[in-house]
């Protein structure tokens, strides 16, 4: 395989980006000059080193700080409602719509035998250390409608019985399976609304 195929399936593989897409941009980078491909390789590099999750929330930290803006932020810092979402792009896609004013946590990955997906492959343990160090009163759900996300709202909740928390889930408006990042701003603020006590 060249190295123009290898590109294109490395491509490929985020989210979001076709066979068209992935082939546009490899023959876009096949024409830049070995100068910027030498940097774009390096900044690459870094990327795979850089340690840029928050500490606690597993959102992107800010620069000089162990923690991320939300997180740092005086007012939301002492929220006692946790938003649970598989990844940044939801958080980031909550923030936009300015519907919700508490803290976020950040899974990375739902759990699922079918990938092989386990409870440490997440950050849920993370999350579970959070609710007594914060005082957390409310965690908020807002996963994607799907099995993996019914299986990680089920294990959470086994592993907090008995704990006065309450645990509410977003009322999804979007078809089963579909990420909520790609969600528009007033759907995602109904369904905080009408969110369902779990
Ligand atoms: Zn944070």
């Amino acid at each position: 395989m060249n190295v123009l195929t290898l590109l294109i399936n490395y491509l490929k593989q985020l989210e979001g980006v076709g066979e068209r897409q992935a082939k546009k941009w490899a023959l876009q980078l096949l024409y830049q000059p070995p100068e910027y491909l030498e940097q774009l390789g390096s900044l690459l590099l870094q990327l795979s080193k850089e340690d840029w999750q928050c500490k606690r929330c597993f959102h992107i930290r800010q620069q000089e700080s162990a923690y991320c803006a939300i997180c740092n932020d005086p007012y939301r810092g002492k929220s006692k409602e946790i938003c649970v979402v598989a990844d940044i792009f939801t958080l980031l896609a909550i923030e936009d719509a300015q519907i919700f004013r508490g803290k976020y946590h950040v899974l990375g990955k739902l759990i699922s035998p079918l990938k092989g997906t386990l409870p440490e492959d997440t950050t849920i343990e993370a999350l579970l250390k959070r609710l007594d160090e914060e005082g957390i009163e409310e965690l908020i759900f807002a996963l994607p409608a799907s099995n993996e996300a019914e299986m990680t709202i089920a294990y959470i909740q086994k592993r907090l019985e008995g704990k006065a928390l309450r645990f509410s889930q977003i009322a999804v408006g979007v078809p089963f399976g579909r990420s909520l990042a790609y969600t528009d701003a007033l759907t995602l603020a109904k369904a905080f609304q009408h969110r369902i006590v779990l």
